[in-house]
């Protein structure tokens, strides 16, 4: 699927014992020393007068992960000046030569995979597996836009001339882009918007989520020393008040986001109250994702693909699975082999390879989701609930559970976290499952589970949904070859990883000469 120059990052084997204990005991030692962080201004880590905060780690409040210095007032506005002051050389970098900083950085997050990988599982509590592939999916975001400016970028795009004039369209930069991203994919999500945003010549101000800022703060100095010009590349770690002041700037031409729907809603509202130039947002936000199985499809294979579509990485993806729809001829063998294998999940410390969930993000996290099963006790029938170990206290872990539910509304909006619910449908009621589906709102992903061609074509005809996924599961898109992203209350599109992205973080112009 991909080209030579735009293959998917290889990886490690981990499935090789030899491979797996060299990375694991390297990631041991990776963490020996204590981290410092803070905002990183023209390449300079710039401490402010107040008290660094300190990191616990999800699956343990009592360890720490090193400790972060909050931007302040004086950071952003320091920020903000330098980049608007970077924007037009920025600009002006012959694309290729962009893009080959894009791509050492790419060779330098490789490099220094087993690092990141560390302060991953410690700072956002993800499994080594996840840990894994999120570096993996950050180099394939650096290759793939890269590879997009080259395309994009490389002269002028020539258009009919009608009347004999010649006329050209070129891509040029917008100025100064804010990148606001989430904690859930703390370097692949971080490193996307970044990597799209320089890709197109603009310079970045960047606002990690400030559960992970030591992730982020790792991989902005990489993408400093592959080459990313220091004033073209600010690091703001703080809280969403941090991002509300770059999203009131002016100066700043344009919003990458990944995260709530609030955070959207209020980013929409910030933009329009700034009486300034109209800026693009780039809004992914959250999903209700269903899976439907039909009653041609295979038992064992749903509950393959919809365990890992809902507890993967606890569920905190946006893709997640939150709901299975189920035909009730296949109903009850299907829910009792769904029953047996979330009781065989693990919980543990996600440094331990064997480790299937790790903790989720943080307390407030474990309340709301804590909060939500006890409501979900009352109101549905618990199909299975994984338990807790005795080792799990010290961290934010939530056990992942199953709930058979009558009706959907039950669920208003995204639960983030290890639950879902299931409900039965009868025959000939597939529409109605896809309405109620539709009806949310939401249009992330869709699992379907059907062995009929037709009926696989007839669901992504009627489905609002952004990435449809036929009998395998939800989650997991690849750069390049599953665009990823959603409609409606999902976001404003474009895709990530997709043919249309990074044209969005430039501005179109148009030349037309009489000859
Ligand atoms: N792209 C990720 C996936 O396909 C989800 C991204 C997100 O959670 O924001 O699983």
């Amino acid at each position: 699927i991909f080209e030579p120059h735009r293959r998917a990052s290889a990886g490690l084997a981990l499935a090789d014992r030899t491979v797996r204990s060299e990375l694991l005991s390297g990631m041991a030692s990776a963490l020996l020393s204590p981290f410092e962080v803070g905002p990183l201004i023209d390449g300079e880590l710039t401490l402010g007068d107040a008290r660094p905060h300190r990191m616990v780690c999800p699956h343990d409040h009592r360890q720490d992960i090193g400790q972060v210095h909050w931007s302040d007032a004086h950071h952003i506005e320091a920020a903000i000046s330098s980049a608007c002051r970077n924007a037009e050389a920025w600009d002006l970098t012959p694309v290729d030569e962009r893009a080959r900083i894009l791509e050492r950085a790419a060779n330098l997050f490789e490099s220094q995979r087993t690092q990141l990988m560390a302060v991953i599982v410690r700072e956002a509590g993800k499994t080594v597996t996840a840990a894994h592939d999120d570096v993996r999916e950050a180099v394939d975001f650096l290759r793939y836009y890269a590879n997009e400016a080259r395309r994009l970028f490389s002269g002028p795009i020539s258009l009919p001339g009608p009347t004999g004039e010649r006329n050209e369209m070129t891509y040029r930069a917008r100025g100064p882009f804010a990148c606001i991203s989430p904690w859930n994919f703390p370097i692949a999500i971080f490193t996307g918007q970044i990597a799209a945003a320089l890709a197109a010549g603009n310079p970045v101000l960047a606002k990690p989520a400030e559960q992970t800022p030591l992730t982020a703060f790792l991989a902005t100095r990489l993408l400093h020393q592959a080459g990313v010009p220091a004033g073209v590349l600010h690091l703001l770690p703080g809280y969403g008040t941090t991002g509300a002041a770059l999203v009131r700037d002016p100066r700043v031409q344009g919003i990458a986001f990944t995260g709530s729907n609030a955070a959207a809603w209020a980013i929409q509202k910030g933009l329009a109250d700034r009486r300034a130039a109209i800026v693009p947002l780039i809004a992914e936000t959250g999903g209700l994702n269903a899976m439907i199985a039909d009653s041609s499809a295979l038992p064992e294979q749903v509950v393959r693909d919809v365990m890992r579509s809902a507890f993967d990485s606890a569920g905190q993806r946006c893709s997640a699975a939150r709901m299975l729809f189920v035909h009730e001829d296949i109903a009850p063998r299907t829910l009792s082999m769904l029953a047996g294998a979330i009781e065989e999940l693990s919980l543990g410390d996600p440094m331990d390879y064997a480790t299937d969930i790790g903790p989720v993000i943080d307390e407030q996290a474990q309340d709301t989701l804590d909060a939500h099963k006890l409501h979900l006790g009352r109101e549905a029938q618990l199909i299975a609930d994984g338990g807790m170990p005795e080792d799990c206290r010290a961290g934010t872990y939530v056990s992942p559970a199953a709930y058979e539910i009558e009706r959907i509304d039950i669920l208003k909006s995204e639960v983030f976290g290890p639950i879902l619910y299931v409900g039965r449908y009868q025959g000939g009621m597939l529409d109605k499952v896809i309405d109620a589906i539709n009806v949310t709102g939401y249009g992330l992903t869709l699992g379907l589970h059907s062995r009929i061609n037709s009926v696989a074509d007839h669901v992504a005809r009627r489905a609002k949904v952004g990435n449809l996924y036929v009998n395998r599961n939800q989650i997991g898109a690849l750069v390049g070859a599953q665009p990823f992203g959603g409609e409606g209350l999902s976001g404003t599109g474009p895709k990530a990883g997709g043919p249309n992205y990074v044209q969005r973080f430039a501005t179109e112009r148009v030349r037309s000469t009489d000859i």
